[in-house]
């Protein structure tokens, strides 16, 4: 039986951990903040009973798929577990942080293992950089809130081997997603249309253009998104969004990206979105 790895139990890991054991995996969900584990698993168990309400799984499925997660706070852990095939990095889009991970990973993990990156922005050939298999080396952004968005991002870096990206694709589509295969390049296309998109949202609340009620209705009702560009942005993480900006400014082009000064000062004063309980808009869970 293969198992996968989640490193990063935040907003995106647990959700990336529910959907292998959705799937059969042993799924082993790492993240440093005991904090986060606990909530992150406390989330795939209330996402699985909405499930069950629903009718889209039963309650034996339920207890499967809880059963097949294993939760640490340590990395080391993965040390000697020869049947990993795969490992997804969920951790804070950081640099430092994921090539560090990266690095660890290396390590610690089987020669044969492929190491995808969830980040948002960063470049997979960098983070490639930091192992001695760059050509299993790949990202597989999955988008917010995992369960449910049907898309799989998946990032050829410069060494990735076609072998790997073929097999990554295989797996994302068991997992009933659609891989859509695309170049390592700033923002990759995802966020390279939708990052803007916020950021001009947020200027035009900075502005005093609109309230961010005013700006999320004209994009639900005269452009037909199901969500307004600010509600989406809280659910994101206003400092994920930020931390995509930085690297669209940085990779590309200074001034067109340049992030809204709202933003920075929102990610600051630690208005971070839903997971912070507020952001543009405030959430009492
Ligand atoms: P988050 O802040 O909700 O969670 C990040 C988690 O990583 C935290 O629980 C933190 O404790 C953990 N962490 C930090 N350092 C770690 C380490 N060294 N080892 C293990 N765990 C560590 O962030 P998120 O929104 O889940 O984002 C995770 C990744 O997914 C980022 O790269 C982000 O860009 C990407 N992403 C986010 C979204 C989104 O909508 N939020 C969508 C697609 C991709």
């Amino acid at each position: 039986m293969s198992r996968v790895a989640v490193i990063g139990a935040g907003t995106m890991g647990n959700g990336i951990a529910h959907v292998f054991a959705q799937n059969g995996w042993q799924t082993l969900l790492i993240d440093v903040s005991p904090e986060s584990l606990k909530k992150g698993k406390a989330t795939i168990e209330k996402n699985t009973e909405r499930q069950v309400g629903k009718g889209t799984l039963t309650e034996d499925q339920r207890h499967a798929l809880l059963g097949r997660i294993t939760t640490s706070s340590k990395l080391e852990m993965l040390k000697g577990l020869d049947d990993i095939e795969l490992v997804v990095e969920a951790a804070t889009e950081n640099p430092e942080v994921k090539f560090q991970i990266f690095e660890d990973l290396d390590r610690i993990t089987p020669a044969g293992a492929v190491l995808a990156s969830n980040t948002s922005s960063i470049s997979i050939s960098e983070i490639a950089k930091q192992t001695n298999r760059p050509e299993r080396v790949l990202g597989m952004h999955f988008m917010n809130p995992v369960p449910v968005m049907k898309l799989v991002e998946i990032i050829k870096g410069r060494g990735t081997g076609d072998g790997v990206v073929a097999r990554v694709v295989e797996i994302t589509k068991a997992l009933g997603k659609t891989p859509v295969i695309v170049t390592d390049a700033p923002g990759f296309v995802s966020n390279r249309v939708l990052m803007p998109m916020i950021n001009e949202a947020i200027f035009c609340v900075q502005d005093g253009i609109a309230t961010p009620e005013g700006v999320d209705a004209v994009m639900k009702l005269g452009m037909n998104h199901p969500i307004g560009p600010l509600a989406l942005a809280d659910l994101i993480g206003l400092d994920v969004c930020l931390a995509i900006m930085n690297v669209l400014q940085d990779g590309l082009d200074q001034r067109k990206y340049r992030p809204a000064p709202l933003l920075e000062e929102m990610v600051a004063a630690g208005k971070l979105g839903r997971k912070s309980g507020a952001g543009f808009y405030v959430y009492r869970d």
